[in-house]
């Protein structure tokens, strides 16, 4: 079993989705590794160091050269593709809802597409979540970036020339990154609110020590789907929310918004009128900017001025902190495959469960029911 290792390259990403950690690891299962030169540099891991863990380290032609399983960070370039053996399986992030045509090469071309952000949201497969890995690191340096653009501090400050008065920053969407933006603000010093759809993160707010703020006027209203993702809500509900953030948001310093639905456009939380309302020098980082965007304007990876208001637009904030994501996105990638691991095959076998939520094509064809569907 051959497993490949490519460099990433989409512009500005620095991640690499094997560590020569996880390169060992395959090893001990009997794997051959491949490593295509210079795959690790921007997450500061050096080729000789891929080659200590008992990696060949080569050029991509080479790499992907009998390759069985080709590890990705996002989907490779479509000319890569001519290089992939036939019912080789691919598994990476490959966005199959907004790259949808070359969900469809895959295909044509006979490989295995496995996407690793479609994890089903079950206790095994926690430690396989790329998405999870990602968010928390992405939750805590949206606040930092939040920080860094502010012109004032985030805690209160007593001074010999008289007292800065903490930041009052709200969390929009408490999800993983949420949870970890309201807990790194928290620990930064700022004066933390926080809202969902979902009535579950109600407590987790509390235990961050984050005050909750609920849409309470809709009654029998639940935003929690399916997978515990959130659901779209009724255009009751929306009024009644906007309205909720309207009287908040204008007291804030910092937002931090991370609302998603799977399938479909960021919900659009904050608008140009709410923006308005907001004080001159606040700072809004947009986590959702690459999903359509919570707040109206946002662009991702530009940062705005908009009524006075910084509005920065994550892009792929992840790749940010190359180090740490490469080696949670390289664990949970090794996670995913050992899990399924038959010794006597030499390779994995996926079950049900987990193998018909990630895959996405198969003999030729697209088999995944949330594509299909
Ligand atoms: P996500 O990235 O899909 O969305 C971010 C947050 O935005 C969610 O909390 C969502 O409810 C919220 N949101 C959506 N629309 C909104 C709106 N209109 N207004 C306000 N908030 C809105 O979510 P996520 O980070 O993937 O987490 C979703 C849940 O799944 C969490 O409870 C998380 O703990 C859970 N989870 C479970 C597993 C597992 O069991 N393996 C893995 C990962 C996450």
């Amino acid at each position: 079993m051959r497993i490949a290792v490519l460099k990433e390259l989409a512009p500005g990403e620095t991640r690499v989705a094997a560590t020569p950690e996880t390169v060992k690891k395959f090893i001990g299962l009997g794997a051959e590794l491949a490593v295509e030169t210079g795959a690790g540099e921007a997450a500061s891991i050096a080729d000789a160091d891929y080659a200590a863990a008992g990696a060949s380290v080569g050029s991509r032609a080479d790499v992907l050269k009998g390759a069985n399983i080709i590890l990705g960070i996002q989907g490779p370039d479509p000319k890569d593709l001519k290089g992939f053996a036939e019912g080789a399986w691919l598994a990476a992030g490959l966005n199959p809802f907004g790259e949808r045509a070359r969900i469809d090469d895959y295909a044509k071309l006979g490989i295995e597409a496995l996407a690793m952000e479609f994890m089903p949201r079950i206790t095994r497969a926690q430690s396989m979540d790329i998405l999870s890995s990602q968010a928390n690191l992405a939750g805590y340096k949206a606040v930092l970036m939040a920080a860094n653009a502010y012109g004032r501090a985030f805690p209160m400050m007593m001074t010999a020339a008289g007292t800065v008065s903490a930041a009052k920053a709200f969390v929009m969407g408490v999800g993983v990154a949420g949870l970890q933006a309201i807990a790194t603000a928290r620990r930064l010093g700022a004066q933390v609110s926080a809202t969902d759809v979902r009535s579950a993160t109600k407590e987790q707010i509390l235990s961050l020590g984050a005050k909750p703020i609920f849409v309470e006027s809709v009654a029998g209203i639940e935003g929690e789907g399916a997978g515990g993702y959130a659901t779209e809500m009724s255009d009751e509900y929306k009024a009644a929310q906007a309205e909720l953030v309207s009287s908040h948001i204008a007291k804030q310093d910092i937002v931090i918004t991370t609302a998603l639905i799977p399938g479909r456009p960021a919900p659009r939380l904050i608008s140009d009128a709410q923006l308005a309302t907001m004080r001159s020098g606040s700072v809004i980082v947009d986590m959702a900017a690459e999903s359509g965007g919570n707040v109206e304007g946002s662009a991702p990876g530009e940062t705005k001025k908009i009524h006075g208001v910084t509005v920065i637009g994550a892009k792929n904030i992840a790749a940010l902190m190359p180090a740490d994501t490469s080696a949670l996105f390289s664990r949970n990638l090794f996670n995913f495959l050992s899990a399924f691991w038959d010794k006597e095959a030499g390779k994995p076998v996926l079950d049900e469960e987990i193998g018909n939520a990630v895959r996405l094509t198969q003999g030729g064809k697209v088999v995944n029911e949330r594509l299909l569907g």
